[in-house]
């Protein structure tokens, strides 16, 4: 992985760490809460340092960085503990179970262990002492540091104040007030900060085209940008993007109306579906005059809704709009819910059929 691939906002920090005329230092704590983007940062950074072309990046081709995709660099040593091994999937996971227990003692727990143990710690020492095999250090990363339980911690301690001049330890941490002060001190720190939402907000428009609610998935987040991306991986759960999802999918025939509107109405009043289906068609209808007026502005939030648009002409969508008023009109009359919506659905999808 290369700079290029960064965080936008993990950037400046992936060049002050190389621009820094401090690189005396050997232990770097990598700290901020989760969801900020450490671990991703964590790699990069112990790529570029084992990389052999040594041009502070990573250049994805030498031994070195073919060796690290495939899970088979013998300089790069992770400690974690066996729950975070299991629960995700990144690339310290596959560097992770060599230092973790026997997998039939593993097997043996009801539950994987949720902390690095001490003897985590003792297996990596001898590792640490050694000259490196390929690159030109030895990278330890430690994710994250609060696992490390106190005999764990105290433990490292030592090797963390002297290590050999060719070995750089990396500690990842959600939680620094739960470390150890000794151990906060051996460490250089990066601070990791909740990014500006303008920036949250483009990075999170080009990672969800098509998605209306990127601002709101932001700030149910907090401004964490890598929570609001899992809110949006997880269930689709605000009634805007239901409503989208399912206009989006019955135009490409990827559903069809009885089931969409059986899923919408599951979750949501008739009258709030209505209402958000005029809302959409009339923010098509608006991208549309804008369009033909050349002041249309591309922006990654309305990009699906434009592309729907130009499948679509005028008169299709003012009749459409003037039908949603009409099921609205009659919404909580004799005529059922589900039905009312299926109908409303199957003019939609109707408008797509070639
Ligand atoms: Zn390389």
């Amino acid at each position: 992985m290369a700079r290029s691939d960064c965080y936008p906002w993990t950037e400046a920090a992936f060049d002050a760490f190389f621009s820094s005329k401090d690189r005396q230092a050997h232990a770097y704590l990598l700290a901020g809460q989760s969801g900020l983007g450490k671990t991703v940062l964590a790699e990069q950074l112990a790529k570029a340092m084992l990389c052999q072309q040594q041009v502070d990046d990573a250049c994805g081709e030498c031994h070195s960085c073919r060796l690290l995709e495939s899970g088979n660099h013998p300089d790069l040593h992770v400690l974690q503990s066996e729950k975070r091994t299991v629960e995700v999937n990144d690339l310290f996971a596959i560097y992770a179970p060599r230092y973790l227990e026997d997998e039939s003692k593993r097997k043996r727990r009801k539950k994987p262990s949720a902390i690095i143990a001490i003897d985590q710690v003792r297996g990596v020492i001898p590792d640490i002492n050694t000259r490196p095999h390929l690159s030109a250090c030895r990278i330890i990363v430690l994710n994250a540091a609060e696992d490390l339980n106190i005999n764990a911690a105290n433990s490292l301690l030592k090797s963390l104040e002297e290590p050999p001049s060719d070995c750089f330890f990396l500690l990842i941490s959600h939680e620094p007030g739960r470390l150890l002060p000794t151990l906060r001190s051996r460490c250089n720190r990066i601070d990791f900060r909740t990014p500006d939402k303008a920036q949250t907000l483009e990075w999170l428009n080009k990672q969800l085209p098509g998605r209306t609610d990127t601002a709101r998935l932001i700030d149910s987040a907090k401004g964490i940008p890598l929570r609001a991306l899992a809110l949006a991986d997880g269930e689709i759960n605000t009634d805007e993007s239901r409503v989208f999802q399912a206009m989006h999918k019955l135009a490409n025939r990827q559903t069809d109306p009885v089931t969409a509107a059986a899923e919408l109405i599951k979750k949501s009043e008739l009258i709030e579906i209505l209402t958000l289906l005029q809302i959409m068609t009339s923010t098509i209808i608006r991208l549309k005059i804008a369009a033909r007026n050349g002041s249309a502005v591309e922006k990654d939030e309305n990009k699906a809704l434009i592309d729907l648009g130009k499948r679509l002409n005028f008169k299709q969508l003012y009749t459409f709009l003037d039908d949603l008023s009409e099921s609205k009109q009659l919404a909580g009359g004799p005529l059922d819910d589900t039905l009312a919506l299926e109908s409303g659905l199957i003019s939609w999808q109707r408008m797509f059929s070639k």
